[in-house]
């Protein structure tokens, strides 16, 4: 057994090491760096993919939930709402832009927004629903949409983490994560499922205005080569980033299986213990696990944290504070106890190593450990 990874990227690399290599050199060779063809073919193939009529490659993620909001014209002083318990940059793109993010609680067993508590938080001044597809498995869009379509509000999904999820309205209908709402936005970060080697991130749309105001405010708000109607930003994904990603997209769905596997593998040893608790997996979406997400029920996490360090079993806590908790987004409605689910959640998640390349023998060490730990 080698060595334990919360996630092992170089394994991933060695699989697919040949392809990669040359695609990489191919991109140097040609010398176009931005903005090449590359850019364009993943653009393509990642429409199809996810069945989406425009895919705008960006820089980042964060990126891509700032000029999607930038995109829908939103601005100081309206609201958007979003769940306290995800990743920063969710709220982050919003308040840079002077846009006020209403924090709302999460579902305790799906860790994902909840959409009564959305409903509940609507004023006069709401623009926009941000659901963040948390850990790999879509929020519950059909009541999103449905509450969006009520109050005539945008929905911009963070779909991060869940890149290749399918969605099952009530009708049978399906549909990707992040094609759903009027603008998706992912990461390529590269731990991220579908990772470059480097920064990258995509907005997804199926709205032809849209999407040409998305192309605009990502490209210095130019309509024409050095014509710039608006305020926009410079975000790019480079060449070599779209040439890692390419070859990539074409084992995603592999890597989710692959992920899964390692996930029905853990439920299993996990079942029955009687203070953990296994994802739970929502009945109208399939789950890409991005992280396998643990709740310790009467536990001390903290105690479990220092006996897997001592056995260097790798482990992380997403998240370990609300953001309504967070300094940087204190306000005066943000008491203790207003978001009980996620101010709980943040005490008792812990996530294992979650990846492509895990053996069976790596999960049996890292569950003995756990087991040992509690
Ligand atoms: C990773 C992540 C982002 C940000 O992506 P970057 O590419 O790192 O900017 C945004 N939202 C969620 C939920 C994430 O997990």
């Amino acid at each position: 057994m080698g060595k334990l990874h919360m996630v092992d990227l170089h394994g991933q690399y060695l699989k697919i090491k040949s392809e990669i290599d040359s695609a990489i050199m191919a991109v140097v060779e040609s010398t176009a760096f931005i903005n090449g063809p590359e850019v364009k073919s993943l653009a393509t193939e990642l429409q199809t993919y996810l069945n989406v009529k425009h895919v705008i490659p960006c820089a980042n993620g964060t990126d891509a939930l700032q000029i999607a909001m930038m995109a829908l014209n939103l601005q100081p002083g309206d609201e958007v709402i979003t769940a306290s318990f995800t990743y920063v940059a969710t709220a982050e793109a919003i308040a840079l832009l002077k846009i006020s993010p209403v924090l709302v609680d999460v579902n305790p067993d799906t860790f994902n927004i909840d959409p009564a508590s959305i409903e509940k938080a609507i004023t006069s001044k709401t623009k926009a629903i941000v659901p963040v597809h948390m850990f790999g498995q879509c929020a519950d869009m059909e009541k999103i949409m449905a509450i969006a379509h009520k109050h005539n509000l945008f929905v911009i999904e963070d779909t991060a983490q869940a890149i290749g999820a399918d969605y099952t309205f009530s009708d049978g209908r399906k549909a990707k994560a992040g094609t759903i709402g009027h603008i998706g936005c992912t990461s390529f970060f590269p731990s991220k499922n579908l990772g470059c080697y480097g920064d990258g991130g995509a907005m997804f749309t199926n709205d032809d205005t849209l999407a040409a105001k998305i192309r605009k405010m990502a490209n210095h708000g130019q309509s024409e080569m050095y014509i710039h109607d608006e305020i926009g930003v410079n975000s790019r994904l480079d060449s070599l980033q779209a040439a890692v990603l390419r070859i990539k997209l074409k084992h995603l769905d592999e890597y989710a299986a692959a992920r899964n596997r390692a996930a029905d593998y853990y439920d299993k040893a996990f079942a029955n213990h009687p203070n953990i608790k296994t994802p739970v997996r929502a009945a109208n979406s399939t789950h890409v696990f991005h992280q396998y997400t643990l709740k310790l029920i009467d536990k001390n996490r903290d105690a479990l944290r220092e006996h897997l360090k001592a056995n260097n079993i790798p482990h992380n806590v997403y998240y370990p504070l609300p953001l309504h908790f967070q300094k940087a987004y204190q306000d005066a409605r943000y008491t203790a106890g207003l978001f009980p689910v996620s101010e709980e959640l943040c005490k008792q998640v812990i996530s294992l190593p979650m990846h492509t390349e895990l053996t069976n023998e790596d999960m049996d060490v890292i569950v003995n450990a756990v087991r040992k730990g509690l």
